[in-house]
């Protein structure tokens, strides 16, 4: 995961009334707090950073990450606990803050392909509007985010880092973001740059590309800046 930064968000968002029911957000808003998510997103899922498709072959979800349903008082109580502000008890589901795109949690299915079960899915298909507001690293909110996580060049694997032990593993095990799908594209992306740098005029896309990877506009930048 990595940290992004919030932007304002669509204009639009604000004029929507707090209670209107979400399946009823439709365009052109919708559209527009789309596109400003990706942007500020980098084309990247929020939580696994894999890249988003946009466009007509969409990939993506808009992901409350606080659930946009009724809050318990057990939520509330961690809302307040945590200093976030009370625009996201009041506007609940059209608070821009909590708002990120994540991607489908799987491969986009081949044809016949069945969805996987929900050892084989990740990000908010795997956090099913689940939440411990307590120990949930929000890449929103955490500005050093990159800096909670291990990452195995060989296997793709992803851990805890010692000193931010519980909360990454807790949002490693809610957000499924070591399961074997991601560890194999994690160490395809790795094993793509090896494979430009052996190219012929290799070596000067690849400063190209360590550009992207560096400024996390490219898919797995946390991952490709640590082992790297
Ligand atoms: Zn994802």
């Amino acid at each position: 995961m990595k940290y992004i930064q919030k932007s304002k968000g669509p204009d639009c968002l604000s004029d929507i009334a707090a209670d209107m029911p979400w399946r009823e957000f439709g365009a052109p808003c919708r559209e527009e707090l789309k596109e400003s998510l990706y942007s500020e997103q980098n084309g990247t899922c929020a939580y696994c950073e894999r890249q988003l498709r946009g466009g007509e072959n969409k990939s993506e979800v808009i992901e409350h990450m606080i659930p946009q349903g009724t809050l318990s008082g057990e939520l509330r109580d961690a809302i307040e606990r945590n200093g976030i502000s009370a625009d996201c008890v009041e506007r609940r589901r059209y608070w821009y803050e909590n708002i990120v795109l994540s991607c489908f949690g799987y491969p986009p299915p081949a044809d016949n392909h069945e969805k996987p079960d929900q050892d084989n899915v990740s990000c908010d298909e795997h956090k099913r509007g689940e939440i411990d507001i307590d120990f949930f690293l929000f890449p929103t909110r955490c500005e050093n985010i990159a800096d909670c996580f291990y990452w195995e060049s060989e296997t793709g694997a992803v851990s805890a880092r010692v000193e931010n032990g519980e909360k990454a593993s807790y949002t490693i095990d809610l957000l499924n973001l070591d399961y074997v799908h991601l560890r194999e594209a994690r160490r395809n992306s790795l094993e793509a740059l090896v494979r430009i740098f052996s190219a012929p005029d290799g070596e000067e896309i690849l400063e190209r590309r360590m550009n992207d990877i560096r400024n996390g506009e490219c898919e797995f930048s946390s991952f490709l800046n640590f082992v790297l």
